[in-house]
């Protein structure tokens, strides 16, 4: 059964996700994608406290993390829970897919996924957005209809909440698919950004950025 973050690769680059599959252990998490993930559950004690604002590891002036938070407790209806969450690090697995969520929020029940990186203009990205819609799925499978999933983005002070519609919904089960069929390597994505933040550009024979630069390219 894939993990929720399988899917999240997959939907990302499928290929990506087929090296990942064969690759002999899971690589560990940076240290600086763990200490930005913590931020997410230390949201009182930094609105709180100036100065550990300022010895926080934030990805913005401490001054604009402020005020995104406070932006956020406004516009939120869930902020309250996100602050002292009812759950955390919790383990759900559904008929398709398993994983870790970060927060657990219940009445109504909510995924939460906690992201060490920032988000787009609006909303979420397509492969964050899949990993959501993945853990509402499976949460759904165990209590019931699960209407929306948040993702935050604690180093630079977002908290993205997205309602799990028919297109989402729809772009999860197609990721599924894609992972569930697997046996060759899927061909190579055409994104020279997205290849150049991939870890197996060797691998997958994607000349890397001073190869391409050797080149001319
Ligand atoms: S280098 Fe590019 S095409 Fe190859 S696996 Fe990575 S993201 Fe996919």
């Amino acid at each position: 059964m894939p993990s929720f973050r399988d899917l999240e690769r997959a939907a990302y680059c499928p290929r990506q996700q087929y090296y990942h599959e064969r690759r002999d252990a899971e690589p560990t998490v940076p240290e600086r994608v763990t200490a930005r993930r913590a931020i997410a559950f230390e949201y009182e004690r930094l609105l709180a406290d100036r100065v550990a604002r300022r010895e926080a590891p934030l990805a913005v002036d401490p001054a604009v993390w402020r005020e995104r938070m406070d932006r956020a407790r406004e516009r939120c209806d869930r902020f309250a829970d996100l602050v002292d969450p009812p759950a955390t690090e919790v383990y759900i697995e559904g008929s398709d897919a398993g994983g870790i969520v970060h927060k657990l929020l219940t009445d109504p029940p909510e995924p939460v996924l906690v992201s060490a990186g920032t988000p787009p203009e609006t909303g979420v990205y397509d492969p964050q957005s899949v990993r959501a819609t993945a853990a509402a799925q499976a949460l759904a499978d165990r209590e019931g209809p699960v209407e929306h999933a948040t993702v935050e983005y604690p180093a630079v002070g977002r908290i993205r909440r997205i309602a799990i519609g028919a297109r989402r919904r729809g772009r999860y089960r197609e990721v599924c698919r894609t992972v569930a069929a697997m046996e060759d390597p899927p061909p190579r994505i055409d994104s020279t950004s997205k290849c150049e933040a991939c870890e197996f550009q060797e691998t997958c024979g994607t000349p890397t950025r001073s190869v391409r630069s050797l080149l001319g390219l």
